[in-house]
């Protein structure tokens, strides 16, 4: 991908006067608890209707000042993004596949009423954010900058419409491995009560509503002993749609391999799709086909589903141990990650940190 592409060279940095002293850094780099640390600046750009986007800046991470009438303390209209810089052995800084990421921000917003960001916008804002801040990029196994673009109605304005005034940012946080133990199998409560999205709602967007919506649910999940809960389509409660915030896969005996398809109200993960082009180039059948719930139970019981997974960026692949429900509780395999979800994990992670052939072009240079 060529440097031309994006407008990283249009960002005008106000440096901060103030960045965290070198020593301390190396600390908050050495065991960052995920999105708690963040660095020294931020990208940002400003729109207003009429004028378009303006203002492409890098300037010191600080708190945003909001009038307490701003449009997305009350409507919550707003959008965001996640992904990943890696450092390779080399020193030198990659994205993975920063395009996918565009293009659902710019679904996302379409959804949201919300104004389109460039391709050029996205890419360059991350580009002008990573090249400041390049020394906050951790070099340990597993580690990344973890990076947040996220556009918000900033108009002082109560009535219910699209603002007029948008503001986008993004900002940047050192994550360490996201198993300090090693990879380790979850449990998760398969909710029959509560949807995270329906037909025709914000599901496939990416937008801060969606997640409010399942904090309950999520909460109800850890009291039940899971850490994670796995949502049931709202018009039947008969398929599964995917976890809070990762896509889920199931593996079969026959070494088939099947996930919910892009119905229009799951989130089409990156981490979801690069994974099914994997297991396709390993010889697995892949299946995007609707996932009955009483089909999974039945597969589990006669030992015809082996692996359950879940996947996202932060977490890569999560090995899926024991699914959970008010009339079930049961072990995925032997409870532990089977080989086909250890084996993608891995393929997967070595092509993010330059170890493995990127044989697909999924690698972006910053
Ligand atoms: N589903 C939801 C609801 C999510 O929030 C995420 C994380 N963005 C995913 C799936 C996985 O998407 P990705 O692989 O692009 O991180």
């Amino acid at each position: 991908t060529v440097a031309s592409s994006t407008s990283a060279d249009l960002f005008e940095v106000h440096a901060t006067t103030s960045p965290v002293p070198d020593a301390q850094r190396a600390e908050l780099l050495a065991a960052p608890k995920f999105g708690t640390v963040f660095t020294d600046h931020m990208a940002r750009i400003s729109y207003t209707q009429g004028e378009g986007w303006h203002g492409r800046r890098v300037e010191p991470y600080g708190p945003l000042q909001l009038d307490p009438a701003t449009a997305v303390l009350h409507y919550g209209q707003e959008i965001f993004e996640g992904l990943k810089a890696y450092r390779h052995a080399d020193g030198s800084v990659w994205t993975f596949r920063p395009h996918a990421n565009a293009e659902r921000f710019a679904r996302s917003a379409e959804r949201l009423a919300l104004p389109q960001l460039s391709e050029a916008d996205f890419l360059g804002s991350i580009e002008a954010l990573v090249r400041t801040d390049a020394a906050w990029i951790p070099t340990g196994d597993e580690t990344s900058l973890y990076l947040r673009p996220f556009m918000y109605a900033s108009e002082s304005f109560l009535g219910v419409r699209p603002s007029l005034e948008v503001e986008y940012l993004v900002i940047a946080s050192p994550v360490g491995p996201y198993f300090s133990g090693g990879v380790k199998p979850v449990a998760i409560w398969v909710d029959q009560e509560y949807h995270r999205a329906g037909a025709g709602g914000t599901g496939a967007a990416k937008c801060g509503g969606n997640y409010a919506a399942s904090l309950l649910p999520q909460q109800n999940a850890y009291e039940q002993g899971c850490e994670q809960v796995c949502f049931l389509d709202a018009s039947t409660n008969t398929y599964l749609e995917e976890l809070g915030g990762m896509n889920v896969f199931v593996v079969r005996a026959d070494g088939s391999v099947a996930t919910p398809p892009v119905s229009g109200s799951i989130l089409e993960g990156v981490t979801r799709s690069s994974i099914l082009q994997l297991l396709t180039d390993a010889g697995h059948e892949v299946c995007e086909a609707p996932l009955a719930l009483a089909d999974l139970r039945a597969g589990l019981e006669d030992g015809s589903v082996t692996e359950v997974f879940a996947c996202g960026t932060a977490a890569v692949i999560t090995p899926i141990g024991r699914l959970k429900s008010t009339d079930f509780d049961l072990t995925v395999g032997d409870g532990e990650a089977g080989a086909v979800t250890t084996r993608t994990r891995a393929e997967l992670t070595d092509i993010q940190y330059g170890r493995a052939t990127d044989r697909h072009g999924w690698l972006h240079r910053l």
